[in-house]
């Protein structure tokens, strides 16, 4: 097995063109585990992290470019990140430990295509799109039409994902991401709600996500719950009325989980509507200590 390093992404793009039989990796934090447990070598390993454009995290006017390859823990330590998005980064700091987050990344997360990646749910929420490269150029289409099945993405050969692109929250708009586990870390979601809601001055509900990650092949989006949400006043929604409990009817009933020893079915779907309707109150509590748009990378009022 071959390890190439790359510098950049069309020389990535040709590498991959010319070997069918290598395989990209950014932290390897998947990768090398799945090795040990004897799935097949791919003919060589192709190192994303040499790339400096996959490795950055920027933003402009309108919003941040995240590397594909960028370790999560670079993500947890922006500030200006953390503030405008906090679901988004307590998704990526929930993978691992410290280790394993100098190293994993959040299009590692995403390609391994796992049920149960954490970022996925609280990328998928907050309308995360994802730059991919491959032999006919470039194209950007949406995180959630990334992975199709448990372990199974939409890439073709020799794609790989760039970066995504996030636009600044508008005003009033708050996410989160929990997850329940069977120990207090390092271990895998038993369920995984993400949600993102935006208010208007009045405090009325004008957009709602909600995504849960675990219950189904791959991320779904709960839009009976969204829609729920929609034109509810916030006192509502933090006051556990109806539409609340129209959250964790929609998000029991859009589950598709399977039994194993983390969870039976009955189980998940009893979580998946705890889960989300935490999510909203906490994204709803968000976005409500929020004052105005971040429209500038820097704006960060009073996120908690
Ligand atoms: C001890 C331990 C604890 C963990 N805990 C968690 C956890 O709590 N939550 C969780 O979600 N995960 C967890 N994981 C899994 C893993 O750390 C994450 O999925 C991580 O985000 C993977 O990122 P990576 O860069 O290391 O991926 P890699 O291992 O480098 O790659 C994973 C897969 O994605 C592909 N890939 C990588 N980058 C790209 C790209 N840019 N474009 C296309 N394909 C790409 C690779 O070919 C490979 O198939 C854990 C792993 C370990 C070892």
């Amino acid at each position: 097995m071959e390890y190439l390093s790359p510098t950049t992404v069309e020389e990535a793009s040709e590498l991959l063109a010319a070997r069918p039989d290598a395989e990209v990796f950014a932290g390897a934090t998947d990768v090398i585990p799945q090795l040990r447990a004897g799935r097949a070598e791919p003919g060589a390993l192709v190192d994303l992290k040499g790339i400096e454009r996959l490795v950055s995290v920027s933003a402009d006017d309108a919003g941040w470019t995240i590397g594909a390859a960028t370790p999560t823990a670079d993500l947890t330590g922006n500030a200006q990140l953390s503030a405008e998005f906090p679901g988004l980064v307590e998704a990526a700091g929930l993978i691992g430990s410290d280790q394993i987050q100098n190293r994993s990344s959040l299009g590692g997360n995403l390609c391994n295509a796992s049920p149960a990646a954490d970022s996925v749910p609280a990328m998928v929420v907050n309308d995360m799109r994802a730059v991919v490269a491959g032999p006919d150029g470039t194209r950007t289409i949406p995180v959630v039409d990334v992975t199709t099945g448990p372990g199974s993405t939409s890439l073709g050969p020799g794609e790989f994902v760039v970066e995504f692109q996030l636009d600044h929250r508008p005003a009033r708009t708050g996410d989160a991401y929990l997850r329940l586990i069977p120990r207090t870390e390092m271990d895998i979601a038993v369920v995984g709600a993400g949600a993102r809601l935006s208010f208007d001055e009045a405090g009325v509900c004008t957009s709602a996500a909600v995504a849960l990650g675990a219950v189904a092949p791959t991320v779904v989006r709960v839009s009976d719950a969204e829609s729920a949400l929609v034109g509810t006043a916030a006192s509502d929604i933090l006051g556990n009325g109806d539409a609340m409990a129209a959250v964790a009817a929609a998000a029991t009933a859009a589950c598709n989980p399977i039994d194993d020893k983390r969870g039976t079915v009955a189980y998940r779907r009893q979580v998946a509507g705890v889960l989300a309707r935490r999510a909203v109150t906490a994204a709803t509590e968000r976005a409500l200590a929020t004052n105005g748009a971040a429209t500038d990378g820097a704006a960060a009022n009073g996120v908690s």
